[in-house]
């Protein structure tokens, strides 16, 4: 993981050229913050998404991945949608986040495995199967007061009836092509990122 900047310099870090496919999707930034004013999640946000956009153009790399900002964003597309200069800032955000679980960033790994084992479980059973998920979850997260922090959600969620018990049947080989030519054009995308995060 890149330092994190304790200066405010605007002087780009290291390793900040990952950032060039975002920049130049929000170059064009005027920093109204007509973004943030629509965000439903901004005021869970560390940064907004204005400011998100400002440290992106100054390719403050290590900032930037120590944000949870891309992380809390629900691709509403009230952002862009919003935007005056028309950037696409949910595809923005959205690349953020490939960026972070690419390079593998610690303090996104949570996350990471949550994403990853979501995607596991819909590529094996077809559809989100929700005890398979979540015990794939569990288990990738190693830490045994995991379970405890959702046991209340849940619970209730049992009582609604949303949680279907036991662990479904294998729908995997309907779309295993779909999943392996998805990986196969992350894997093209990412090895730049990779070659840098190594560098
Ligand atoms: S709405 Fe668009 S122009 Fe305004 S701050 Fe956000 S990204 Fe920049
Ligand atoms: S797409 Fe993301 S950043 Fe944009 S308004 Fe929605 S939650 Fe906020």
């Amino acid at each position: 993981m890149q330092p994190h900047s304790a200066t405010g310099s605007p002087t780009p870090d290291d390793g900040s050229t990952a950032l060039d496919h975002v920049r130049n999707m929000v170059s064009a930034c005027i920093q109204c913050g007509t973004c943030t004013g629509s965000c439903p999640n901004a005021l869970e946000m560390d940064l907004t998404p204005r400011k998100m956009w400002r440290l992106v153009i100054l390719e403050r790399l290590a900032d930037v991945m120590a944000s949870r900002t891309f992380i809390l964003c629900s691709a509403c597309y009230t952002c862009t949608l919003r935007c005056p200069r028309g950037l696409p800032l949910t595809t923005a955000m959205e690349t953020l986040k490939g960026i972070a679980f690419t390079r593998r960033e610690a303090r996104h790994r949570n996350s990471r495995l949550f994403y990853e084992k979501f995607m596991q479980t819909v590529r094996h059973h077809g559809r989100l199967h929700e005890m398979a998920f979540m015990t794939g979850y569990f288990t990738a997260m190693k830490n045994p007061l995991t379970p405890l922090r959702f046991a209340p959600l849940g619970m209730k969620l049992m009582g609604k009836g949303k949680v279907e018990m036991g662990f479904g049947k294998s729908a995997a080989t309907h779309l295993d092509a779909l999943f392996d030519k998805v990986a196969e054009i992350e894997r093209a995308a990412a090895a730049p990122l990779e070659k840098e995060s190594h560098a």
